[in-house]
């Protein structure tokens, strides 16, 4: 039984029968052979069904946006702006396909060389709550642009907008099932993957789960794309615009409740600047307005569960025994709803728990640092390596730190966010691959080199 449960009251908000294991084969067949017919279709009559799948979300934006807020608790406004970006995903992949997928013409000794990208097959999409629709559609838009199908198992606690999603690309005219919704728990992950009709598996959760999806999906000798946690450090350096990477920091930290692989985790502050730095962050950090989702000029909603309230809130607590100074937050809210305090931890180091762990809420621990070469050291220290921001004036420097950075994205005077241009994915425990941009959809092809001679001598 899968049930979703609104964050902000503690209630249940439905309970949803799990598919019998004939069910998910079903699905599963019907999948394959909607994707086969998928595949047969030229790109020119792909791309329009993409562009119809757009506007129908712009159409139903306002009635999908609350399903969200109520099912993981974002504020609407949020989820109003999270539908947006994915109309845009939608759009962009209509439009960018065909360049991404265009045969690549390479010159050797053989009458014609060249590469072309063809489908996979069925993509097994797992996926998590944080950014119920962002994150599916992310996937899901390279995916069927290239002329692969889509099993999606969403997070167990929204699957309101699993359904949601996989009836705008029915509505859209996509072949029936090609993008099919599977509401099974995680424990039942393992034998979809393993299934013969599954050619690929996306995931994008935590590290954890990563590692047990990989070691399956390597089982089975099957492609993987992994978009895992992070602890993106957002270093100030001396000569920063304080003003501008205060308000920027706080954006990072606590929008979606904090609950952003890409969000800024470590604040690393050069002395100098810090105590200005500090004050600043705190001025906006008493702007956040915590409350209902659905109610005006609330900026924080809850957080998705309790128990992930729960363990923030053991990560904060660790962190002031260990010597860190609580400035602000730090509490949960009494009653059955999963809120948190806007959290400013200063005087971390880098061994404390909320340095060395992903914190995923809004808590933001700020580690001051001598100069710029130690900010990097710290940045560096750790197992993850998604994101990374980077404030100075001086582009020269930034350009040359950015290198030194061990991430898969540094945004410099900037805030880390996710762009359908530009490829996304980390490094070490982060994961790996890309979702995005041109590599985005090549992750799911067959780069196929074609030779035809005869060969020049
Ligand atoms: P999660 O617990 O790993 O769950 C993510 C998805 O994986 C859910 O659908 C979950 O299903 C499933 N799952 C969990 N354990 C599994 C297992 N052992 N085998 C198969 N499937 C399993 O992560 P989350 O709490 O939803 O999301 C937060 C995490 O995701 C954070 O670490 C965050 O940094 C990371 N994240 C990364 C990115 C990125 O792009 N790098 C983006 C967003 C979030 P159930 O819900 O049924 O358990």
């Amino acid at each position: 039984m899968i049930a979703s449960c609104n964050p902000a009251t503690g209630q249940t908000i439905r309970r949803y029968e799990e598919p019998t294991e004939a069910a998910v084969d079903a699905a599963l067949s019907a999948a394959g052979a909607a994707q086969r017919e998928w595949a047969a279709r030229s790109l020119s009559e792909r791309l329009p069904l993409l562009r119809r799948a757009a506007s129908l979300l712009r159409q139903r934006k306002e009635e999908l946006a609350p399903q969200a807020s109520l099912e993981m608790g974002k504020p609407l406004t949020e989820a109003l702006a999270e539908l947006e970006k994915c109309v845009w995903c939608l759009e962009f992949y209509a439009d960018a396909g065909p360049d991404f997928l265009r045969e690549d013409i390479v010159p050797t000794a053989a009458a014609d060389s060249r590469v072309v990208y063809e489908p996979l097959g069925l993509v097994l999409a797992i996926m998590p709550w944080n950014y119920p629709f962002w994150q599916v559609i992310r996937a899901v838009a390279p995916i069927l642009v290239g002329g692969n199908g889509l099993v999606l198992k969403h997070a167990s606690n929204v699957p309101g907008c699993s359904l949601a999603i996989e009836s705008v690309f029915a509505d859209a005219g996509f072949p029936a099932g090609l993008v099919t919704t599977l509401l099974v728990g995680a424990g039942r992950v393992a034998g979809v993957i393993g299934d013969r009709r599954i050619a690929a598996v996306t995931f994008t959760g935590s590290t954890p789960a990563g590692r047990s999806i990989a070691a399956e999906a390597g089982r089975a000798l099957k492609k993987q794309v992994l978009e895992l946690g992070g602890s993106d450090p957002f270093i100030v350096l001396a000569d920063a615009d304080i003003s501008s990477a205060a308000k920027a920091a706080v954006r990072s930290r606590f929008q979606n409740t904090g609950q952003s692989c890409i969000a800024a985790k470590r604040f690393i502050v050069q002395a100098e600047v810090a105590d200005d730095f500090v004050d600043a962050v705190l001025a906006e950090v008493d702007r956040l307005v915590v409350g209902d989702p659905f109610a005006e000029g609330v900026t924080q909603g809850p957080m998705a569960r309790t128990n992930l309230r729960d363990e923030l809130d053991a990560q904060v607590q660790a962190s002031v025994c260990e010597g860190a100074r609580l400035l602000r937050g730090g509490k949960s809210l009494p009653g059955p709803g999963a809120f948190y305090t806007p959290t400013v931890l200063d005087a971390v180091t880098p061994e404390m728990t909320v340095a060395r762990e992903e914190t995923f809420g809004p808590a933001a621990a700020i580690l001051r640092t001598r100069d710029a070469a130690e900010a990097v050291r710290i940045a560096n220290g750790t197992s993850f390596g998604l994101g990374a921001a980077l404030w100075t004036t001086d582009h020269d420097r930034a350009a040359a730190l950015a290198r030194q950075l061990e991430v898969g994205a540094v945004f410099v005077n900037g805030v880390v966010a996710s762009d359908p241009r530009l490829p996304f994915g980390g490094v070490k425990e982060s994961g790996y691959g890309r979702e995005l941009g041109v590599l985005g959809v090549r992750e799911f092809t067959n780069a196929k080199t074609i030779w035809t001679g005869p060969a020049r001598l």
